[in-house]
């Protein structure tokens, strides 16, 4: 079929044919993003550019297992090795978080309202959520934080408590569902606000230690409420590149051929290579509303410790929502798990097979830890796909 005259001056324009930019530029967002032909022309590049070692870090669990799942990295050459940071939301929660929520669901006045990947982390004694379910206590799982208002609506003399674990990228919602309460005037409703910000995560880690990365694949998700600018200190105060990318083999080979030419450049830079998604601005919006009901503060990371402003806390005004204050509830002090590692895991130091409990006491049916539990668990995604 003769090209288009659009098509002919698209392909004059990039100096490509029609055909292989609409595959790429295809409005069926994953087809040509797992393709072996395209995606073989990246690594291709990628072998033919590599001059050095690349140790880079995934900041999202989503990568670490997009990057097994889809075999890009039994195709990679030897120079390349990835290592994996503090982003799984469900890993990076403090031991003495998880303890403070098995604390309120052992309540009997109260229903716990909590995403399903908080089921199975365990808590001092081995307790979770799920056991405890077992043993009688009112635990629902949401599939938003907006069904758990309806809990609230249907259970009027009970106590409603969202279990606010997450990044950015679910804040905004909970900040909705918040105001939303706020606006129906229901008083049985609160959140357990337990939000972290993946920026000052990587900020402290970089303080504190030589993570021995020479770039960073950026989280997607997070980057589409907040944009490229809080990731700008890795380049300028590091000389380091990021790159925000999707999920897809592609997408994952194209972050990695770009850290590859940054690393040959003066100036490295954040990259948006994620443009379908991701706005360089993020989602002013959400941010807004995620702003209205929350102040930042300091938070407790599993395995790093306190990170100043790296948390997410209730304003003032919004405070007959915070769950602490309405069930007058503390941060119990309690010891970490012992044996497991999943904080040198999550700061990039060891790989989750050289934790000595990994494949051995720690499995996805028998979890110690919660980077075995997590479906964006680096321990998880190693066992499930290297074993
Ligand atoms: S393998 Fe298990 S015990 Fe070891 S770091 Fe991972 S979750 Fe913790």
């Amino acid at each position: 079929m003769p090209a288009l005259p659009f098509a002919a001056w698209i392909e004059r324009k990039a100096g490509k044919p029609f055909d292989f930019l609409r595959k790429v530029y295809s409005l069926n967002f994953s087809e040509p993003y797992h393709d072996p032909e395209i995606c073989g022309k990246v690594l291709e590049a990628i072998r033919a550019e590599i001059d050095r070692p690349l140790r880079f870090m995934e900041v999202c669990g989503t990568h670490t297992v997009a990057i097994f799942r889809s075999g890009v990295r039994s195709l990679l050459p030897p120079e390349i090795v990835h290592v994996s940071g503090p982003g799984c939301p469900v890993c990076v929660t403090h031991e003495r978080e998880v303890a403070a929520f098995l604390d309120i669901a052992g309540r009997s006045d109260v229903i716990v309202a909590t995403f399903g990947d908080l089921m199975r982390v365990p808590g001092p004694k081995g307790a979770n959520l799920k056991s405890m379910q077992a043993e009688g206590a009112r635990i629902s799982v949401v599939y938003s934080p907006f069904d758990a208002l309806d809990l609230a609506r249907r259970h009027p003399n009970s106590q409603i408590v969202f279990l606010g674990i997450g990044f950015e990228t679910t804040a905004p919602t909970v900040a909705a569902t918040v105001l939303m309460a706020r606006q129906e005037g229901l008083k049985n409703f609160s959140v357990l606000p337990l939000h972290k910000l993946v920026p000052p995560a990587l900020e402290a880690l970089l303080a504190v230690e030589d993570l021995g990365v020479n770039a960073f694949m950026l989280p997607g998700h997070v980057s589409t409420i907040i944009g490229l600018k809080p990731y700008l200190f890795l380049a300028e105060r590091h000389g380091l590149p990021g790159v925000v990318t999707g999920f897809e083999p592609l997408d994952i080979l194209q972050a990695l051929l770009i850290m590859i030419r940054q690393r040959k450049t003066d100036k490295p830079t954040i990259v948006n290579n994620y443009k379908r998604a991701v706005s360089d601005n993020g989602n002013p919006k959400a941010r807004q509303i995620m702003n209205q009901v929350f102040d930042t503060t300091d938070a407790l990371w599993r395995g790093i410790g306190l990170i100043p402003g790296s948390g997410l806390a209730m304003r003032p005004e919004f405070e007959t929502f915070n769950a602490f204050s309405r069930l007058g509830l503390q941060l119990p002090e309690v010891p970490e798990l012992p044996g497991c590692r999943c904080g040198d895991v999550l700061r990039g130091r060891i790989a989750p097979n050289q934790c000595p409990l990994f494949a051995k006491a720690c499995t996805p049916a028998n979890p110690i830890g919660p980077c075995m539990v997590s479906t964006e668990g680096s321990c998880a995604a190693y066992y499930k796909y290297s074993i």
